[in-house]
C-alpha cells in the first residue's frame, strides 16, 4: 500500500468512526471490538448482505440485544470477513496515534488559552503600570501551566487508551489462535486447515508449484479405545500428533482433521516426494512399541496408521483435491491398513 492510499484509508476509518460510534450509542449498542467490527463494515458499505440485514432490523425497529449483536458478528464478520477484525484494530490504533501527535503539537492552541491571551492584550493596552503588568504576567503564567497540565492529562489518557487497544489487539490474536488450535493435540484444527488449504491452492495456481496432501487415519482405533479406554486413546492421539509434527519439515502444515484423522499439507512437494514422506511417517509410527503406566510396564503394542496421498492438479478445487486424498486413504484401508496409497 502506498502512502496516499494509506492516508486515504485512515481518513476513511476516521469517517466511519465518526458515524459508527454515535449511531451505536443511539441504538444502545456497547462499543466492544466485536460490535464495532459489525458497524465498521456496515458504514463501509461493501458487505451488502450485512447492510441488508441491519437495514431490515432498523426498519422493523428491532432492538439490538446482546444476542442479535453476537449473531450479526458471527454471521457476517467471523464467517464472512474475519479480516475486518484485524483491520478495525489496526485502523483504530492508527487513528489514536495521529490524534496523539496532533495533541502534542497544540499545547498553546486551546480556546481557553486563546481567550486569556486576548484578555491579556486588552488589559495591557488599558493598564500599562508595572504592578498591574506583573499581576497580569503571573496570571498568564498560571494559565499557561494549567493548559499544559490539562493537555498532559489528556495525552496520558489517550496513551492509556492506546495501550488498551494494543492489549485488545493481542487478546484478539490469542483468541484467533485458540480458535484455530485443537486442544487435545495442540495441532491446528480443521478450521485452520480449511483456511490453509484454500490459500495453499491459490498460491499453487499463482506460482505453478507442487503441492501434496496426506490424510492419515489411525487403524482400528475404535477397538484400541474399547480395549484400553478413552483416556489412553487420547494419549495416543497426542503421541501421533507429535510424531507427525516431528516427522515433517517446518513449512509443512499438520492439523487434526477430526477424531483419529490427521492431515498434512506439503508445499513444493511432488507426488513421488509425498509418497516418500508418507511412507516414512507410517513406518516410524508402526515401528514404535507403546507402553504406559508405572515404569512403562503396561504394553500397548504397536499403533499403525493408513495414509492417503494426493497431489494438486491444475483445475483442482478444495473438494476435488481432498476427495482424491480421501479415496487413496480408502484404498489403503481396503488393502489391509498400515500402508500408503496415492
Ligand atoms: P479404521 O481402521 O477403519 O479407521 O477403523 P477405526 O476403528 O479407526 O475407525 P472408526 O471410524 O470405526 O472409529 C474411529 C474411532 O476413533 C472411534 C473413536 O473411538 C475413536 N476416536 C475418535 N475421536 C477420539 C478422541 O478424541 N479420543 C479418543 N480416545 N478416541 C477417539
Ligand atoms: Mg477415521
Ligand atoms: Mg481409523
Amino acid at each position: 500500500m502506498n502512502l496516499a492510499q494509506h492516508i486515504s484509508e485512515t481518513e476513511l476509518s476516521a469517517k466511519i468512526l465518526r458515524h459508527a460510534v454515535p449511531r451505536m450509542s443511539e441504538l444502545n449498542i456497547p462499543v466492544t471490538p466485536d460490535n464495532y467490527a459489525v458497524w465498521y463494515e456496515y458504514f463501509r458499505g461493501v458487505n451488502l448482505d450485512l447492510k441488508r440485514a441491519i437495514d431490515g432490523l432498523l426498519s422493523n425497529q428491532v432492538s439490538f440485544t446482546r444476542d442479535i449483536n453476537a449473531s450479526l458478528h458471527n454471521r457476517f464478520i467471523q464467517e464472512q470477513s474475519p479480516e475486518v477484525i484485524q483491520t478495525v484494530q489496526v485502523e483504530t490504533q492508527l487513528l489514536i496515534n495521529s490524534l496523539m501527535s496532533k495533541l502534542s503539537m497544540m499545547t498553546a492552541g486551546t480556546a481557553k488559552f486563546g481567550q486569556s491571551l486576548s484578555d491579556f492584550c486588552n488589559d495591557i493596552s488599558l493598564s500599562p503600570d508595572q504592578k498591574t503588568l506583573d499581576g497580569l504576567i503571573d496570571a498568564l503564567a498560571q494559565e499557561v501551566s494549567s493548559v499544559v497540565l490539562s493537555n498532559q492529562q489528556m495525552e496520558q489518557s489517550l496513551s492509556m487508551m492506546s495501550q488498551e487497544i494494543v492489549g485488545l489487539k493481542s487478546e484478539m490474536q490469542n483468541l484467533n489462535l485458540v480458535a484455530m488450535t485443537d486442544q487435545l493435540t495442540s495441532l491446528y484444527n480443521r478450521r485452520a486447515f480449511d483456511e490453509e488449504l484454500l490459500s495453499h491452492i491459490q498460491y499453487f495456481k499463482q506460482h505453478n508449484t507442487h503441492s501434496s496432501l496426506l490424510i492419515i487415519d489411525i487403524d482400528n482405533f475404535k477397538q484400541f479405545n474399547d480395549l484400553h479406554g478413552h483416556l489412553v486413546g487420547d494419549k495416543v492421539l497426542a503421541y501421533i500428533a507429535l510424531a507427525l509434527k516431528q516427522g515433517v519439515r517446518g513449512e509443512d502444515f499438520v492439523a487434526r482433521y477430526g477424531g483419529e484423522e490427521f492431515v498434512v499439507l506439503l508445499p513444493d512437494t511432488d507426488h513421488a516426494g509425498a509418497m516418500v514422506v508418507a511412507e516414512l511417517l507410517r513406518s516410524r509410527i508402526a515401528e514404535r512399541r507403546l507402553s504406559i503406566g508405572k515404569d512403562n510396564k503396561l504394553s500397548l503394542g504397536a499403533i499403525t496408521v493408513s495414509v492417503g496421498v494426493a497431489s494438486l492438479r491444475r483445475g483442482d478445487d478444495r473438494d476435488s483435491y481432498f476427495i482424491r486424498a480421501d479415496e487413496s486413504l480408502y484404498r489403503a484401508k481396503s488393502a489391509g491398513r498400515n500402508c500408503v496409497k496415492g
